[in-house]
């Protein structure tokens, strides 16, 4: 498999390169050059049986063939699987009428970004062993990615990890998860601004071409193709271990990874009916859907962090599709995207894409409401993020003979103060996150100013590679 970058101008890599460089050196994301087949085996549906790992590793098996041998890519995924409090994984819960919950949110930091990044985390020493490498991984997050990604490479000898997030506007759990980690090669840094403000700075540090090459810059935040890869596995394992035919699946969507990962699934032959891009009030991505155009505006702070997102990275490998691949033009429409603020595709294009992809804005009011109703009608609590998919579900048309699967991103107990707020009490701390409140945190500030940020990444690295 040879990958291809969505803006046209960046070298065709291995799997391995691609692995490293995270974005490519045009500013594009790199995809597969083609879409694999499901293969029979992984498209086998074993209701409620199918071990995880082993489907895992035969859906990603054609994207990473001739990069590891199969024993080996079939021990890593099992692994990176190993660490998860569920025996199934990602466990189904059906809320009844053909409504289903898919639980992401079984791995060490509790949200569904440990599905991908465990295994990232893994490969990504793999690779810089084989190749006697080191690598200093810089990321930006709204919250759950940082401490997932951190906890993905801690104590790792090939890894160095800066990773920024906006300053009082992740949750007191996510930044402690974060910021307690004692490990040499953690650094986390809080900057003064927005999470969109955090991914600029990260995204200028990379497009320096000098600095990424000094400091060895590396990536694992969503624009990996690898988490991509790894998400996907979940889609298929939906449909196949609940006997779910061409189901629908409703995606709390930030910056488009997750769903982005179901589009994937689909290309490769997996039956799906819809999917919903549930979005808070930051609803950039309702416009895109619903209209076929996108203005920027300001991000808004609200109960799902995680979802406070304007500019979704990840909407460029679907717009890359939806341009017949054709990087030339991506790249136009994204470099105009990026000095106006605005995007307007195509009427026949935007006309397709309401065949199969809702885009749903789910208030606050409404994400409360969710969580509220939820616990009324089964005593199960569900986090904001969670609930905004949930509402979005709600508020979708259904076919009602297809199964809408929710997917549920983050353990409420990582939002305690909207749970509480919906339904007067918390929910119950898990000890992996009782435990955070003791430690002492680790954490400088910066403004949002490029050179100030660059000089701090150079020192960490600096100090742990010597
Ligand atoms: C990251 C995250 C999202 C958004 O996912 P994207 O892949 O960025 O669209 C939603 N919910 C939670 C809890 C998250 O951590």
């Amino acid at each position: 498999m040879k990958y291809i970058s969505t803006r046209g101008r960046a070298p065709v890599l291995e799997f391995g390169d691609v692995l490293l460089a995270g974005l490519a050196a045009d500013g594009g994301l790199y995809v597969p050059d083609r879409w694999p087949v499901l293969s029979p085996e992984a498209l086998e549906g074993r209701p409620g049986r199918g071990d995880y790992a082993d489907l895992a590793a035969e859906v990603m098996w054609p994207f990473v063939d001739g990069a590891y041998t199969r024993d080996r890519f079939d021990e890593l995924v099992r692994d990176a699987y190993s660490g998860f409090d569920h025996p199934d994984v990602v466990p189904m819960v059906e809320l009844g009428e053909g409504l289903w919950l898919m639980e992401l949110f079984h791995g060490p930091t509790l949200a569904f970004k440990d599905i991908a990044l465990q295994l990232v985390g893994r490969l990504f020493d793999e690779e810089l062993s084989r190749r006697s490498e080191r690598v200093t991984i810089v990321g930006a997050t709204s919250g759950d990615t940082g401490a997932a990604a951190i906890e993905a490479v801690r104590d790792r000898e090939n890894i160095q990890i800066v990773i920024l997030h906006p300053r009082g506007r992740v949750s007191e759990m996510q930044r402690r998860q974060m910021t307690t980690v004692d490990s040499a090669n953690v650094h986390n840094v809080a900057i003064e601004g927005t999470f969109d403000d955090c991914q600029d700075l990260v995204k200028a540090m990379f497009g320096d071409a000098e600095f990424r090459a000094e400091q060895r810059l590396s990536a694992v935040n969503s624009i990996n193709w690898a988490r991509v890869m790894a998400q996907t596995v979940y889609y298929v394992a939906a449909a196949t271990r609940y006997g779910l035919e061409r189901a629908s699946f409703s995606v709390p969507t930030g910056n488009f990874g997750n769903v982005l990962a179901g589009h994937v699934a689909r290309q490769m032959g997996l039956s799906v009916d819809r999917f919903v891009v549930a979005s808070n009030r930051n609803d950039i991505l309702t416009q895109f859907f619903t209209t076929g155009a996108m203005a920027i505006s300001e991000v808004h702070p609200t109960m799902s962090p995680s979802m406070d997102i304007q500019v979704s990275s990840n909407l460029e490998r679907l717009l890359f599709e939806l341009l017949d691949r054709d990087g030339i033009r991506t790249a136009k429409l994204l470099e105009d995207f990026r000095a106006t603020g605005e995007m307007r595709i195509d009427a026949r294009i935007s006309a397709d894409l309401g065949q199969n992809w809702s885009g749903v804005r789910v208030d606050e009011d409404e994400t409360t409401a969710a969580i509220a109703q939820l616990y009324r009608d089964t005593g199960m609590i569900v986090d904001p993020h969670t609930a905004v998919g949930l509402a979005a579900a709600h508020r979708s048309e259904r076919d009602p003979d297809r199964a809408m699967v929710v997917l549920a991103t983050a353990h409420p107990a990582k939002f305690g103060d909207a749970v509480e707020a919906a339904i007067g009490t918390r929910p119950p701390l898990p000890p992996a996150l009782a435990e955070l409140a003791e430690r002492p945190e680790r954490c400088p500030r910066l403004p949002n100013d490029l050179s100030a940020v660059k000089a701090h990444v150079a020192q960490c690295s600096a100090r742990a590679f010597g």
